[in-house]
Protein backbone atom coordinates (compact mmCIF):
# COMPACT_ATOMS: atom_id res chain seq x y z
CA UNK A 1 0.00 0.00 0.00
CA UNK A 2 1.72 3.26 -1.04
CA UNK A 3 1.29 6.06 1.19
CA UNK A 4 -0.38 9.66 0.67
CA UNK A 5 1.03 12.36 -0.03
CA UNK A 6 -0.08 16.15 -0.63
CA UNK A 7 -1.90 15.37 -3.41
CA UNK A 8 -4.61 13.18 -1.42
CA UNK A 9 -5.49 16.54 0.80
CA UNK A 10 -5.72 17.93 -3.15
CA UNK A 11 -8.07 15.49 -4.09
CA UNK A 12 -10.32 15.28 -0.89
CA UNK A 13 -10.14 19.59 -0.65
CA UNK A 14 -8.66 19.60 2.19
CA UNK A 15 -6.18 22.11 0.99
CA UNK A 16 -6.34 24.55 -1.62
CA UNK A 17 -5.76 23.73 -5.35
CA UNK A 18 -6.80 25.30 -8.55
CA UNK A 19 -8.80 22.37 -9.74
CA UNK A 20 -9.62 22.23 -13.09
CA UNK A 21 -11.02 18.77 -13.35
CA UNK A 22 -12.05 15.65 -11.13
CA UNK A 23 -13.99 12.80 -12.02
CA UNK A 24 -13.96 9.10 -9.89
CA UNK A 25 -10.73 8.00 -11.39
CA UNK A 26 -8.81 11.25 -12.33
CA UNK A 27 -8.24 14.94 -10.76
CA UNK A 28 -6.09 17.39 -12.36
CA UNK A 29 -5.16 21.07 -10.83
CA UNK A 30 -2.64 23.69 -11.81
CA UNK A 31 0.87 23.25 -10.68
CA UNK A 32 1.90 25.72 -7.94
CA UNK A 33 4.97 26.51 -9.46
CA UNK A 34 3.91 26.55 -13.27
CA UNK A 35 6.66 26.32 -15.79
CA UNK A 36 4.88 27.21 -18.59
CA UNK A 37 1.65 29.10 -19.14
CA UNK A 38 -0.22 26.28 -18.69
CA UNK A 39 1.24 23.47 -16.11
CA UNK A 40 -1.76 21.26 -15.16
CA UNK A 41 -1.06 17.96 -13.02
CA UNK A 42 -3.83 15.30 -13.92
CA UNK A 43 -3.27 12.30 -10.91
CA UNK A 44 -5.12 8.92 -10.55
CA UNK A 45 -7.60 9.47 -7.05
CA UNK A 46 -6.14 6.43 -6.27
CA UNK A 47 -2.37 6.57 -4.69
CA UNK A 48 -0.20 5.05 -7.34
CA UNK A 49 3.35 5.99 -6.03
CA UNK A 50 4.99 5.32 -8.96
CA UNK A 51 5.22 4.13 -13.05
CA UNK A 52 7.07 1.36 -11.23
CA UNK A 53 4.06 0.89 -9.26
CA UNK A 54 1.86 0.35 -12.22
CA UNK A 55 -0.71 -2.82 -13.02
CA UNK A 56 -2.54 -3.76 -15.41
CA UNK A 57 -5.42 -3.19 -13.26
CA UNK A 58 -4.67 0.48 -13.37
CA UNK A 59 -4.88 1.06 -17.82
CA UNK A 60 -8.45 2.82 -17.31
CA UNK A 61 -7.26 5.45 -14.99
CA UNK A 62 -3.99 6.04 -16.79
CA UNK A 63 -6.28 5.63 -20.28
CA UNK A 64 -8.30 8.29 -18.47
CA UNK A 65 -5.30 10.81 -18.00
CA UNK A 66 -4.98 10.91 -21.48
CA UNK A 67 -8.19 11.81 -22.31
CA UNK A 68 -8.46 14.27 -19.58
CA UNK A 69 -5.25 16.03 -20.70
CA UNK A 70 -6.43 16.52 -23.85
CA UNK A 71 -9.62 17.98 -22.98
CA UNK A 72 -8.17 20.35 -20.39
CA UNK A 73 -5.20 21.03 -23.51
CA UNK A 74 -8.58 22.01 -25.60
CA UNK A 75 -10.16 24.23 -22.82
CA UNK A 76 -6.88 26.28 -22.24
CA UNK A 77 -6.55 27.03 -26.28
CA UNK A 78 -3.42 24.91 -26.64
CA UNK A 79 -4.14 21.97 -28.72
CA UNK A 80 -3.76 23.40 -32.05
CA UNK A 81 0.17 24.59 -31.29
CA UNK A 82 0.75 21.35 -29.09
CA UNK A 83 2.16 20.92 -25.78
CA UNK A 84 4.01 18.08 -23.99
CA UNK A 85 3.36 15.35 -21.30
CA UNK A 86 5.42 14.19 -18.83
CA UNK A 87 5.56 11.86 -16.15
CA UNK A 88 9.08 11.80 -13.90
CA UNK A 89 9.57 8.30 -12.40
CA UNK A 90 11.56 8.18 -8.87
CA UNK A 91 15.54 9.61 -8.44
CA UNK A 92 16.38 10.33 -12.27
CA UNK A 93 13.77 10.81 -13.66
CA UNK A 94 13.42 13.93 -11.13
CA UNK A 95 10.01 12.87 -9.24
CA UNK A 96 9.59 15.00 -6.15
CA UNK A 97 6.27 13.87 -5.37
CA UNK A 98 5.31 9.97 -4.74
CA UNK A 99 1.85 10.29 -6.27
CA UNK A 100 1.92 9.36 -10.14
CA UNK A 101 1.21 12.56 -12.11
CA UNK A 102 1.00 13.71 -15.83
CA UNK A 103 2.42 17.60 -16.21
CA UNK A 104 0.49 19.24 -19.19
CA UNK A 105 2.69 21.78 -20.42
CA UNK A 106 2.12 24.33 -23.04
CA UNK A 107 1.08 28.02 -24.21
CA UNK A 108 4.75 28.25 -25.43
CA UNK A 109 7.62 26.69 -27.33
CA UNK A 110 8.89 24.01 -25.10
CA UNK A 111 12.36 23.74 -26.54
CA UNK A 112 14.54 20.51 -26.25
CA UNK A 113 13.10 17.31 -24.36
CA UNK A 114 16.23 16.87 -22.10
CA UNK A 115 19.36 18.93 -20.97
CA UNK A 116 22.30 17.71 -23.00
P1 LIG B 1 7.57 16.06 -9.97
O1 LIG B 1 8.89 16.74 -9.86
O2 LIG B 1 7.31 15.13 -8.81
O3 LIG B 1 7.33 15.42 -11.29
O4 LIG B 1 6.49 17.24 -9.90
C1 LIG B 1 5.82 17.59 -8.75
C2 LIG B 1 5.06 18.85 -9.07
O5 LIG B 1 4.11 19.08 -8.05
C3 LIG B 1 5.96 20.09 -9.12
O6 LIG B 1 5.85 20.69 -10.41
C4 LIG B 1 5.41 20.98 -8.01
O7 LIG B 1 5.43 22.35 -8.34
C5 LIG B 1 3.99 20.45 -7.82
N1 LIG B 1 3.47 20.60 -6.48
C6 LIG B 1 4.08 20.20 -5.32
N2 LIG B 1 3.30 20.48 -4.26
C7 LIG B 1 2.18 21.07 -4.75
C8 LIG B 1 1.00 21.58 -4.13
O8 LIG B 1 0.82 21.55 -2.91
N3 LIG B 1 0.04 22.10 -4.94
C9 LIG B 1 0.19 22.13 -6.31
N4 LIG B 1 -0.80 22.67 -7.02
N5 LIG B 1 1.30 21.65 -6.93
C10 LIG B 1 2.28 21.13 -6.16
Amino acid sequence: MSEETIFSKIIRKEIPSDMLYQDELVTAFRDITPQAPSHILIIPNKVIATVDDVTTDDELTLGRMFTVAAKIARDEGISDDGYRLIVNCKDHGGQEVYHIHMHLLGGRPLGAMVKR
